[in-house]
């Protein structure tokens, strides 16, 4: 029998703001131990939150590039567990009213582009760090503590351990294009929390799931999912049942383990903060946060496909980095030809920088002078073989392209008697071809326009050489 896997995304995401959620401790990563803390992310008796107005506005943009609603008014709650990196006893998150709810993001896959909907996106205080690398005991780092998160949770849409994790990247590649989060793993300020359940066909109800926690590193996230998934499907099929429980990969040993089952599961005993008011997101502030979106690559490629006529291929291509797309833009608007602009792009600039392990910003050619070469091409002044040529130069030895064609004269050559001439000779050394020619071997033509082609130097008008040329074979 053969399974199919569930999976659902808990992202957390620590905001990018100078100061913690609830007070005006720095929220930076690294410094030493409890060295940004106060009374209020201390959790001391009597102390009152203030909300961070920047994590706010960090959080609605998020939520907005996921496709969120963002509600006009949203509560905090308490979540209470017990743990001693979390001082006062409780987390303020949001629970029963969050922030936002139902987006919906495009993943490009080799199949084709798949959708996950994004169940909600809320707003949270980041915990203290037990650091446990300290001897016989633990100590406490609280400088993390009241650092502004966002918790995005996804629907139950993932079927494969890869589509998760193209999912969780571009999760992370939309926070890190708003400037809302750094992407960094590593450090935690990006973290990954996977259900994973299996189910033996499409139309069974979703089978029993384990959430797997603790993976810190984007390399893993396919890995620790696969053996997730593996795992359930070995016990389904050997006949046991898969625990509800939470888990914790274990990067070193390239296995998820138990942490605490379903009994253990904690009653969070949500209730709502007293001691902060609904969070309002008025209708200025979605506008505002609208119009200062900075354009996300699946838009930015819909508009290359409407605005210059590309093929979606291309606008893929040239949607791969902001800093490429720019590129592309420049040269399409210095040439006034878009289509050429990206051809030259794809294939004779990327292929080179490619080959050589470098991006777009490696580009030794300035935009407007890979236009000026574009323009000498469609105005009739060199031919494509030239213009290849001329292109090489450009990459490897910088130069305009006008500089390049008038100090080599690689000027096309139009000039009916000088090309009629250059038949003549060429195809006069090349009796045997012209001779099948006349035989009725009609495809020795091709063969001698490249001939004159080439005894050109690349440089005579392609249409006149095919005219001359069967002008020559046709008369005996
Ligand atoms: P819980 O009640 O355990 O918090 P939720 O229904 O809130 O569970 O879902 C939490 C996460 O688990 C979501 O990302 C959701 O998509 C995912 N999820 C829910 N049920 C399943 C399932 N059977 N298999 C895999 N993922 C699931
Ligand atoms: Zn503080
Ligand atoms: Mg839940």
């Amino acid at each position: 029998m053969s399974y199919l896997p569930t999976i659902g995304l808990e992202v957390h995401a620590q905001l990018l703001t100078g100061s913690k959620i609830f007070c005006g401790c720095s929220a930076a990563y690294g410094a030493a131990p409890n060295t940004h803390v106060c009374p209020v992310c201390l959790g001391h008796p009597g102390t009152l939150p203030v909300l961070n107005r920047k994590a706010v506005e960090y959080a609605a943009r998020a939520a907005l590039a996921l496709g969120c609603t963002v509600h006009p008014a949203s509560v905090f709650a308490r979540k209470h567990y017990f743990y001693p990196d979390l001082p006062k006893g409780y987390q303020i998150s949001q629970h029963a009213r969050p922030l936002a709810t139902a987006g919906r993001i495009a993943i490009d896959t080799p199949d084709g582009v798949r959708h996950v909907r994004i169940t909600r996106v809320h707003m949270e205080e980041d915990a203290g760090k037990s650091l446990h690398e300290a001897g016989d005991f633990t100590g406490i780092d609280y400088n993390r503590s009241g650092v502004p998160l966002i918790e995005i949770v996804t629907e139950p849409d993932i079927d494969s351990a890869e589509l998760a994790a193209a999912c969780f990247s571009r999760i992370r590649d939309i926070l890190v294009a708003i400037g809302v989060n750094d992407g960094n793993m590593e450090e935690g300020s990006l973290r990954c929390d996977a259900n994973v359940s299996v189910r033996p066909s499409a139309d069974a109800p979703l089978g029993t799931k384990t959430e797997t926690k603790n993976i810190n590193s984007f390399r893993y996230v396919q890995r620790a999912l696969q053996y997730e998934i593996d795992r359930q499907i070995d016990i389904l099929t050997s006949g046991g049942t898969v625990e509800q429980e939470t888990r914790l990969w274990d990067n070193a040993a390239g296995v998820t383990v138990s942490m605490r089952s379903k009994e253990e599961a904690h009653d969070y005993r949500y209730l709502p903060e007293p001691d902060l008011p609904p969070v309002v997101v008025d209708d200025a502030l979605i506008a505002e946060l609208r119009r200062t979106m900075p354009e996300m690559p699946e838009q930015r490629r819909e508009r290359l496909v409407a605005q210059y006529g590309l093929p979606p291929y291309d606008a893929g291509v040239l949607t791969q980095s902001p800093a490429l797309t720019a590129y592309f833009e420049e040269t399409a608007a210095a040439s006034g030809n878009p289509k050429a602009a990206s051809n030259w792009i794809m294939v004779e600039a990327l292929g080179r920088l490619n080959a050589a392990g470098l991006d777009i910003s490696a580009m030794p050619i300035p935009a407007t002078e890979l236009a000026g070469l574009i323009r000498l091409i469609d105005s009739g002044r060199i031919t494509g073989p030239t213009a290849k040529m001329v292109f090489e130069r450009m990459f490897t030895e910088g130069g305009t392209a006008e500089k390049i064609v008038e100090a080599e004269g690689l000027a096309r050559v139009s000039d009916d008697s000088a090309i009629e001439r250059l038949v003549s000779e060429t195809l006069a050394a090349h009796p045997k071809p012209v001779e099948q020619y006349r035989g009725g071997k009609k495809q020795t033509f091709g063969f001698l326009v490249g001939q004159v082609m080439k005894a050109s130097g690349g440089k005579a008008d392609p249409e006149k050489v095919a005219t001359y040329v069967r002008r020559f074979l046709e008369q005996t």
